[in-house]
């Protein structure tokens, strides 16, 4: 008899056995379908094939193979289990998060498309758009649709021979707030149509076209000749270049060295840099030789590249988010990760939390591939990593085109208050520079790390602030959809016009969130066209990318943004950068608010004069004096990491040691509580002083689960094979106890 362990969806540490029945022929990475409970039918992959019978219980058979041949190799099946071990989540979590969900169904998948708008055929002209525009005048909710649908495709602007712009039918209705009845009419009397558009369809158009590679400047050439010498002597390399120093052509350079090779190249970016811009710019170059691998794609398209990346003619180059490092690769020379430093590409929730850098690196090794991490600010475990010879090290220092960096002025916010010179959270310094920028003809943006109307409202008598009944949190207030929520659970409320406590109506907002800055932006610039990003504004990948276009193409002047807007875009016309308010990054509590906080002002600093003239940014904050915000003015990464990495070492924290935050959550908060005591007692057994609470964490309630946080700090060098072991008999110990039945225990390894 033949048994084969299964990897299961299931959140359960570990493999499933399952006997093969006679004349079945199963083989590793294959998809199968098997019982598992009293009456649940999972897809399972293959993991493993033997002949040791399982004692102890009825082994069941499985009931069907779906492939013919494998669909996950087992190269993909180590990584899987890598991640598995170092992330501490169940490799079933692996499994889920790693395979396209087509690929998971029992039934197979459908084309995912989205409801587009367009005028119809007769009225694509000026007469017929004003003949339009009259008869709806007594109509005037289908009107304001109407015009809803010009303004969103720049039909009202329209030069000849231009496409208007696409817009989704869901677009219209948030944007023009009119209801799918209103549209219903505007088709009836054949103003507007429907048509469907499948999502997220590549144009494979295109032949690979080395020639319209640019040229490398020689700053550029000489880094590019750096990496490939310290490619003979390490994995992985840092490539340190300060903003639009022309790393992307560096990369491309590299690709093209690949290609020649008959490599295959995985080029990561984080999810928001994965712009049309940046789409455009490589397939502009490597043509159907690229292949775009991209969460917001349908599935039917992510099912394609996977079955692609496995057949005879796999693209040799894909360019992705955080997910592609889990494609099937065969000749694998190359990992680029671009903004290395980059918080998302670490997966919060669900597990499995891996770091999609972390992962790319053991691909590499496995592969036998060399990696090229990129950013112009280094988290400070790479640029430890490359200090410590552990990764070379190549330094980028000067613009493309010697373009320097913009110059960065401080204003004392507390000292301007305090002599009543604020206009809200504008500085004169700041509205002087913007209104100059704008009569110049350029372009401003404007950076607050807030979105919503204003964080807080409060009572002005007696200091009541409304929080979340499910969360641990105040709630923000957003204006335009008139209502509070919560950015923990998504959960919305009724803004009250009196105080529950004290039934005062005098209820202030307090704060500044991004949709409160616009409307005072708009106040100010009336002339201004004035575009906000941030996830309120964002909610569609087509919205995004309108905004980033509608810039670039000049047809907004100030940009408004949370820290979207720093996202590597290249725009031209960008001559002021305003930070709002350093403080809210700097107050952040977390061992990394320094890091970080100096990561985000660098990088939109970087927006600023990438082409002509140096930019400028104005850098508001109440804490002047602070390290940080000198070395963000000098652009001074390494004596950042100096006094950072001293701190580190003292603290016991991260590049110097290892920390695993282990979470527990229940919806009592009684018997979380004694949980977090009891599992911190357990791991001291073993760990001793290097466990440190259980703290409530600063949210210690969300969706209504109360949650306890232990932390392990660990030397590096430790045996973690060792600790992890150790944590999971903690656990199981744990689940095994009565009360702690529907206790939660999970991980964040390597937390950001
Ligand atoms: P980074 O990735 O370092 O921020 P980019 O690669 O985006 O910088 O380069 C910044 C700008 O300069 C881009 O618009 C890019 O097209 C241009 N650029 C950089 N290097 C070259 C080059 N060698 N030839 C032509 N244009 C270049
Ligand atoms: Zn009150
Ligand atoms: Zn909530």
């Amino acid at each position: 008899m033949h048994y084969a362990d299964l990897i299961l969806p299931v959140p359960l540490q570990g493999l499933f056995t399952y006997a093969i029945p006679e004349g079945m022929s199963v083989r590793v990475g294959m998809r199968v379908l098997v019982p598992f409970g009293r009456n649940k039918t999972y897809m399972a992959i293959v993991a493993k094939v033997h002949d040791v019978k399982p004692e102890g219980y009825q082994v069941k058979p499985i009931a069907q193979v779906m492939d013919e041949e494998p669909i996950v190799t087992e190269r993909q099946l180590q990584l899987w289990q890598w991640i598995s071990d170092y992330y501490l989540s169940p490799i079933g979590d692996v499994y889920k998060a790693a395979l396209p969900s087509g690929l998971k169904a029992e039934e197979g998948y459908k084309p995912k498309t989205e409801t587009y708008i367009r005028l119809t055929a007769q009225y694509c002209n000026v007469t017929a758009l004003h003949i339009a525009l009259n008869v709806l005048g007594r109509a005037p909710k289908q009107l304001e649709a109407f015009t809803a649908y010009l303004e969103l495709s720049h039909w009202d602007e329209m030069e000849d021979g231009v496409k208007p712009v696409e817009v989704t039918r869901e677009e219209l209705l948030n944007a023009s707030h009119a209801s799918a009845e209103t549209l219903k009419q505007l088709e009836k009397r054949q103003m507007l149509e429907t048509y469907e558009v499948e999502v997220g369809r590549l144009n494979h158009s295109g032949e690979y076209r080395p020639e319209l590679i640019q040229l490398l400047s020689e700053a550029q050439q000489t880094a590019y000749n750096a990496i490939l010498m310290s490619m003979m002597k390490h994995r992985v390399t840092l490539l340190h270049g300060v903003t639009s120093s022309g790393k992307t052509e560096i990369y491309i350079h590299l690709i093209k060295r690949a290609l020649e090779r008959k490599e295959q190249v995985l080029y990561l970016l984080p999810e928001i840099a994965l712009t049309v811009q940046m789409m455009q710019r490589l397939q502009r170059v490597f043509g159907n030789r690229l292949g775009i691998y991209h969460s917001k794609y349908s599935d039917a398209e992510r099912v394609e590249i996977w079955q692609k990346q496995l057949s005879k003619n796999p693209y040799d180059v894909i360019l992705g988010a955080r997910s592609a490092v889990l494609l099937p690769f065969q000749q694998l020379g190359l990992v680029i990760v671009d903004e290395e430093h980059e918080t998302s590409y670490k997966q919060q929730d669900p597990a499995p939390r891996y770091h999609a850098r972390s992962a790319a690196i053991m691909l590499a090794q496995q592969q036998g591939a060399k990696v090229v991490l990129g950013t112009a600010t280094p988290s400070m475990e790479s640029y430890h990593n490359a200090k410590t010879s552990k990764y070379g090290l190549v330094e980028l220092t000067e613009r493309y085109k010697s373009i320097e960096l913009p110059e960065i002025q401080v204003v004392d916010i507390a000292d301007l208050q305090h002599r009543k010179m604020m206009a809200g959270p504008f500085s004169p310094l700041l509205l002087t520079k913007v209104r100059e920028a704008l009569e110049r003809g350029e372009q401003a943006i404007l950076f607050q790390n807030r979105r919503g109307f204003a964080p807080m409202i409060e009572c002005r008598q007696c200091g009541w602030v409304p929080r979340c009944q499910h969360c641990d949190v105040s709630l923000t207030l957003h204006r335009q959809l008139n209502q509070l929520t919560c950015h923990y659970c998504g959960y919305t409320y009724r803004v009250p016009t009196e105080c529950p406590c004290c039934g005062s109506t005098d209820l202030r907002t307090k704060g500044y969130g991004t949709e409160k800055i616009e409307e005072q932006v708009r106040e100010v610039f009336p002339e201004a066209r004035v575009a906000r990003m941030d996830l309120d504004t964002t909610r569609t990948r087509n919205a995004y990318e309108r905004i980033i276009t509608d810039f670039s193409a000049g047809r907004t002047n100030i940009m408004i943004g949370t820290q979207m807007i720093s996202k590597g875009l290249d725009f031209d016309k960008v001559s002021v950068v305003g930070i709002l308010n350093a403080d809210t990054m700097l107050n952040y509590p977390d061992f990394r608010a320094y890091e970080h906080a100096f990561m985000m002002m660098a990088q939109v600093s970087g927006r600023a004069g990438r082409k002509g003239r140096r930019g400028l940014v104005i850098l508001q904050t109440k804490q002047k004096d602070l390290p940080v915000i000198q070395q963000v003015v000098r652009n001074d990464y390494t004596s950042l990491y100096k006094s950072l990495a001293a701190e580190r070492q003292a603290f016991h924290y991260p590049p110097y040691y290892h920390l695993v935050y282990v979470f527990m959550k229940h919806s009592h908060d009684d018997v979380v509580n004694t949980a977090g005591i009891e599992m911190g007692s357990r791991l001291r057994q073993w760990f001793g002083g290097r466990v440190l609470g259980p703290d409530k964490p600063s949210v210690a309630k969300v969706k209504s689960q109360n949650i306890r946080k232990l932390v392990l700090k660990l030397e590096n060098g430790i045996d973690m094979k060792r600790v992890r072991k150790y944590l999971l008999l903690a656990q199981s110990q744990m689940l095994a106890d009565k009360r702690y039945a529907s206790l939660q225990i999970y991980y964040d390894a390597d937390p950001l």
